[in-house]
C-alpha cells in the first residue's frame, strides 16, 4: 500500500517522506537527495533518553530553509523584475517568542540581514538582547507608552535600527518629548490603514474599522506636525498590514498598490521614506489544496514574491519616486513547517463490532428483523438498511425505558447493533459516491481515539478558530488504514476534539487510522504547528507545557539533538495557580497523619500514600508509562 491516504505529498513534499518501512522520514530541504531521518526512530530514541510524548519537535533545518527560501526568492524577484531596492525581511516575535526559536532566527537571518518586529515591551527587550546585523531593523508596532518609546530611542546610540512605527498621533507627541530630553533623533514609521479589506479568517486587520493604523485625515495630520516640529526627515518607513494567512493573490497585489499610493503621496508631500513594510499575511497551504480557502493559499512563495516586487516597481516608477527597501513581517509561512507535536494514542472507542450475534427462538420481534438487515444490505439500499437498523434499535430502547425489554437483552441488541453497522461501514467503505446523509451518519459513528496531548494547551487555534493543521500516523503507511475516526485529546472537555483532517482529497470529517492492538504503541503527527500555538496554549485541566526536543538533521538518516526542554511538572503547574507545592505535600501529610490516629492506617500505608503523592507531584502532566 503506497497511495497518499493523508495528501502529504501535497502539503509535506518539502519535509516529510513515506519510508520503505511504513514510517515518515523527515527530509533534509537542503539535501532532498539525503535519506531521511525516521520519525518512528527518533520517538523510540528520545523514548530511551527519558522524554516521552507528548513531544513538541523542532527541526532547526525546516526553519533554516524557509528562512532562505523567502530571502532568496524576494532576491530572485528584485533581479529579474530589475527592481532597485533591496529586500530585509523581520521575524515578528509574537508568532513564537521561545528562546530557543528566535535564537535560531536570528543566527540564520544574520547573512540575509533579517530583523524583528516587536508588538510590546517585553518583545522589544527580546530583540534588544539579541545580536542582530548592522543593517537590520526593528520595527516596533502596537500601543507604546513612555518606557517603551525611551528604550527604543535610547537603542538607536547602541547601533540598532529600531523604528517606532505609529499607530496614533498621540503617541507622536510623547516621541518627539522623549526624543527632545534625550537628544536623539527617532526612526519613525507611519502605519497606514488601507481600505482594501481582505478576506480570510484575519480579515479585520485590514479596512477602516481595523483596530490598527492611521486612518487617511490621522496621516496628514501626523505629517503636518512632523514638518511644524522639523521631524519630518525622521519618518522613513511606511507600514501597512494585511492580516494573517491571506488566501487570495488577488488581495495581495491590491494591498500592495494601495500601500504604494500612500508612500508615493506621503514621499510628495516631503517625507524621506526608505521603507515600505508590507507586514505579515503570506500564507501557508496546510491542506494542499491550492485554492483560495482559510487553511490553504492560492499561490506560491515566488509568486507572491513577484506580485509584490512587480506592484511596487510598477506603482512607484509611475509616481518617479526611487525603490525603497521592501519589508515584510512572515511569521507564519516562516516558522509554521519546523515544530510538530507527537503524541501516542491511549485508547480507542469503536462504535461497530465484528463480533457475530446468535439469536434465538425467544429473542424479541424486533431483534429477529434487526439481525436479518445484513440480508439485503448493498450499496443501493445502505441508506435503506441504516433507516431500518435505527428504528429497531429506538424501538427496543422505547421498551427497555417502559420496563418490558430487561439489561441483558438491551446489551444484546446494542451488540447486534454495532455488528449490523460494520456490515454496513464495510459496504460503504467501498464506494466514494455516497450521498451527504449517508456519509454524515458514518462519520457520527466514527472510532473515536484518545490521544496523549491537550488540544488547549498544544493546538489552541484548532479550538478557538476552527484550524486545520495536517494530521498523519508516523508508521505503518505501508498497512491499509481500516478505521475510521476521530481525534480526542486528554482533558476533560468535550471541546477537546478534532473532527477536521486533510487528507488526499480534500478536508474530511474523519481521519482514516489503523486498528491497534493492545499495549501496541500508535503515534500521531500534527504537522506545520510551529506559528502561533505555543503561547497561545493554555492549562485547561492542568496539563502544561509539553517536552520539547529541537533536533538537527544529519546525513545517512541521523539526527543531533540540540536542545531539551522538560515539559512542566505537575509540581509547576499547580504553583501556576498559586498553590505552593511544598505546602500541598505538607496538608496532605496531615491529613493521612489523622488517618493514622484514627487506627486506619498503618505506618506501612502512611509511608506509601505519602510516597505516591510526592512522585506524582513530580512527575509529567501527561499519561506516563
Ligand atoms: C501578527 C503580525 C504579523 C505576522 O503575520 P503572519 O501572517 O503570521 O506572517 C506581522 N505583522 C504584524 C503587525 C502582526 O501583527
Amino acid at each position: 500500500m503506497n497511495d497518499d491516504v493523508y495528501g502529504i505529498k501535497k502539503w509535506g513534499n518539502d519535509i516529510l517522506e513515506i519510508l520503505e518501512n511504513g514510517n515518515i522520514g523527515l527530509k533534509n530541504p537542503f539535501n532532498p537527495d539525503n535519506s531521511p531521518a525516521d520519525l518512528i526512530k527518533i520517538i523510540k530514541s528520545l523514548n530511551e533518553r527519558g522524554i516521552s510524548c507528548p513531544v513538541l519537535l523542532r527541526v532547526t533545518d525546516y526553519l533554516a530553509f524557509r528562512i532562505k527560501q523567502i530571502n532568496n526568492s524576494f532576491f530572485r524577484a528584485i533581479k529579474e523584475i530589475r527592481y532597485k531596492g533591496e529586500y530585509k525581511g523581520v521575524f515578528p516575535v509574537k508568532v513564537n517568542q521561545q528562546a530557543q526559536v528566535i535564537d535560531r532566527i536570528v543566527e540564520f537571518g544574520k547573512e540575509f540581514d533579517f530583523g524583528l518586529e516587536v508588538g510590546s515591551k517585553p518583545e522589544l527587550l527580546i530583540a534588544l538582547a539579541h545580536d542582530l546585523s548592522a543593517n537590520s531593523t526593528i520595527i516596533c508596532n502596537g500601543i507604546k507608552d513612555r518606557e517603551f518609546i525611551h528604550l527604543a530611542i535610547l537603542s538607536i546610540k547602541i547601533g540598532f535600527k529600531t523604528i517606532l512605527v505609529l499607530e496614533s498621533p498621540r503617541e507622536l507627541d510623547l516621541i518627539i518629548k522623549i526624543s527632545k530630553e534625550l537628544n536623539v533623533r527617532p526612526l519613525l514609521g507611519i502605519r497606514v490603514k488601507l481600505t482594501n479589506k481582505v478576506s480570510g479568517n484575519w480579515s479585520q486587520s485590514s479596512g477602516d474599522r481595523s483596530a490598527f493604523g492611521l486612518s487617511v485625515e490621522q496621516v496628514m495630520e501626523v505629517i503636518n506636525k512632523l514638518k511644524i516640529y522639523d521631524y519630518l526627515d525622521c519618518l522613513i518607513l511606511q507600514h501597512s498590514h494585511l492580516g494573517s494567512q491571506i488566501p487570495d493573490i488577488i488581495e495581495i497585489r491590491k494591498a500592495t498598490q494601495e500601500a504604494c499610493r500612500f508612500f508615493s503621496e506621503m514621499s510628495k508631500l516631503g517625507a524621506l521614506l526608505t521603507y515600505l513594510d508590507l507586514g505579515g499575511g503570506l500564507g501557508v497551504d496546510y491542506t494542499g489544496e491550492q485554492k483560495s480557502a482559510f487553511n490553504s493559499i492560492n499561490y506560491s512563495l515566488d509568486e507572491y514574491c513577484t506580485n509584490i516586487v512587480e506592484t511596487v516597481k510598477y506603482e512607484l516608477d509611475q509616481s518617479k519616486i526611487a525603490h525603497p527597501t521592501i519589508i515584510t513581517e512572515s511569521g507564519r509561512a516562516c516558522i509554521a513547517s519546523s515544530s510538530m507535536l507527537i503524541f501516542n494514542i491511549l485508547e480507542t472507542t469503536n462504535f461497530d463490532s465484528k463480533k457475530t450475534q446468535i439469536i434465538n427462538e425467544e429473542d424479541h420481534p424486533l431483534l429477529k428483523n434487526m439481525i436479518q438487515i445484513p440480508d439485503y444490505l448493498g450499496l443501493e439500499r445502505a441508506q435503506e438498511c441504516l433507516n431500518d437498523l435505527n428504528y429497531y434499535r429506538d424501538e427496543i430502547r422505547a421498551l427497555f425505558r417502559s420496563g418490558q425489554i430487561d439489561l441483558p437483552n438491551m446489551a444484546k441488541t446494542e451488540e447486534t447493533y454495532l455488528y449490523v453497522i460494520n456490515k454496513i461501514k464495510t459496504v460503504l467503505s467501498s464506494s466514494t459516491e455516497i450521498t451527504e446523509e449517508l456519509q454524515d451518519s458514518i462519520d457520527n459513528m466514527a472510532d473515536i481515539y484518545h490521544g496523549n496531548f491537550s488540544l488547549f494547551q498544544s493546538l489552541p487555534d484548532v479550538w478557538a478558530i476552527d484550524q486545520i493543521h495536517p494530521i498523519a500516523p508516523i508508521q505503518k503507511h505501508h498497512e491499509y488504514p481500516d478505521r475510521r475516526v476521530i481525534l480526542n485529546d486528554i482533558t476533560c472537555d468535550s471541546d477537546g476534539i478534532i473532527n477536521k483532517f486533510v487528507l488526499k482529497d480534500g478536508v474530511s470529517n474523519t481521519l482514516p487510522l489503523h486498528s491497534i492492538k493492545d499495549n501496541e504503541d500508535y503515534f500521531l503527527g500534527v504537522f506545520y504547528i510551529g506559528a502561533y500555538q505555543e503561547t497561545l496554549g493554555d492549562l485547561h485541566n492542568l496539563f502544561g507545557d509539553t517536552n520539547v526536543v529541537t533536533i538537527k538533521l544529519k546525513e545517512n538518516g541521523n539526527y543531533q539533538l540540540l536542545h531539551e526542554q522538560e515539559g512542566d511538572t505537575i509540581s509547576e503547574v499547580l504553583s501556576y495557580v498559586e498553590y505552593e507545592p511544598k505546602d500541598i505535600i505538607n496538608r496532605f501529610k496531615r491529613i493521612v497523619e489523622d488517618a493514622v490516629r484514627s487506627r486506619e492506617l498503618s505506618l506501612t500505608e502512611r509511608k506509601q500514600l505519602i510516597q505516591s503523592f510526592k512522585e506524582s507531584i513530580s512527575g509529567y502532566t501527561y499519561f506516563e508509562k
